[in-house]
């Protein structure tokens, strides 16, 4: 029988498709933009530039200093450039460090938003902001941060280099894992996050093996943006926090990060989790679920540890604790030494059990 749910969806205006950055100008005056500002990280500052050449209409501006984990002190010296430039939007191009600006350009300014994704991320279909300051990350939810318009143009992932695309296609696939045994989920996120999952799974293979494959980008793009709205509308579980964790104190990195975890928080699951097991055998391909992800992981050539991306056997008592200090919903109960055992597994990249 049906269990209760309670469904709501979040209003976002969607573009799919190759070449569809071409539809950037209509999109921008369809928002009211004449002036829109528009934002990328110093490695893909060409292709903003590039962009901004595109918008030869509209007076548009460049800010190229997004970094990871958006810090307060680039954000503040980006809301001087919008002030300035007396900007009435925001045109983000690139990853989740990107779109993560142009948030919180946007719940300072209420500014209307344009994300142009070009990884699996996924930041741009949420309301959630993750910021920095002082060395601590801390993580809000408002409605002010999610874009209003999002641009997918499969062409603009044809580049995306072979190990991003690994780390950051397990980053979405973890948002749909997680939906599945979310607490308020519902039935069109597990239908969402089903498909995603098959997409991604199809999908990320085929991308490794040729990355200018326009069928198989064209895929991953459309699993991670199923990926994205599982993120954005449901709550995550102990993946995330662990994530959360190790990057947040142990400045681990993001995407790979989310890739090493992802089959551990499976097999810690497991056992409460069995709808979400059983749509997670059906798309896998395999009886266990958990060492079906490690493997793909290793055939996609991810990061096989949480050793080769810098943590450290001495701290893993702090991470288990940190991870577990408070309570946040998730199948099976948090067990603070059940959980150093799944990052020590992790720690050594063992097959998850
Ligand atoms: P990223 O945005 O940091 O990008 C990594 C690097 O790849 C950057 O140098 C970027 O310029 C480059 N890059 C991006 N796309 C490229 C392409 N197509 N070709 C070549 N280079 C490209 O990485 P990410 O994994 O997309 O984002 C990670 C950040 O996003 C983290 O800070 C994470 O916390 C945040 N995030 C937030 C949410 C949310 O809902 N708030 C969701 C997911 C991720």
């Amino acid at each position: 029988m049906q269990k209760e749910f309670v469904f709501g969806g979040l209003p976002m205006r969607v573009l799919f498709g190759h070449g569809t950055l071409e539809r950037l100008p209509e999109e921008a005056e369809r928002l009211g933009m004449r002036r829109p500002m528009v934002l990328s990280t110093p490695e893909q500052r060409a292709d903003a530039e590039a962009l901004i050449a595109r918008l030869d209409t509209l007076g548009a501006g460049g800010f190229f200093r997004a970094t990871m984990h958006t810090p307060v002190d680039v954000t503040e010296a980006a809301l001087a450039a919008v002030a300035e430039w007396k900007s009435d939007g925001l045109i983000c191009l690139g990853g989740g460090s990107t779109t993560g600006l142009s948030k919180a350009i946007a719940l300072r300014t209420d500014l209307p938003q344009i994300a142009v994704p070009t990884t699996y991320a996924g930041s741009e279909m949420t309301p959630i902001l993750g910021e920095t300051s002082n060395g601590e990350k801390r993580t809000q939810r408002s409605d002010k941060v999610l874009p209003e318009t999002t641009i997918y143009d499969v062409d603009l992932t044809l580049g995306l280099p072979a190990a991003l695309s690994a780390t950051s296609g397990l980053n979405a696939v973890a948002h749909a894992v997680e939906a599945l045994y979310a607490p308020d989920g519902n039935p069109v996120i597990s239908l969402m996050a089903e498909a995603a999952i098959g997409a991604m799974v199809a999908a990320l293979p085929a991308v490794l093996a040729a990355p200018g494959d326009r069928h198989a980008r064209a895929q991953a793009l459309y699993g991670a943006w199923l990926c994205g709205v599982c993120l954005g509308t449901v709550g995550m579980g102990l993946h995330h926090k662990l994530c959360h964790t190790l990057g947040g104190s142990f400045d681990l990195p993001h995407a790979p990060t989310h890739a090493v975890v992802l089959p551990y928080a499976v097999a810690y699951n497991a056992s409460a989790a069995p709808d979400a097991m059983a749509v997670l055998r059906r798309q896998l391909g395999s009886s266990d679920p958990a060492v079906a992800l490690h493997e793909l992981g290793r055939r996609l050539g991810a990061p096989a540890s949480l050793g080769t991306l810098g943590l450290r056997e001495s701290d893993l008592d702090r991470a288990a604790q940190l991870a577990t200090e408070r309570s946040y919903p998730n199948p099976r109960p948090l067990v603070r030494q059940a959980i150093r055992s799944l990052l020590d597994d992790a720690l050594h990249g063992r097959t998850p059990r």
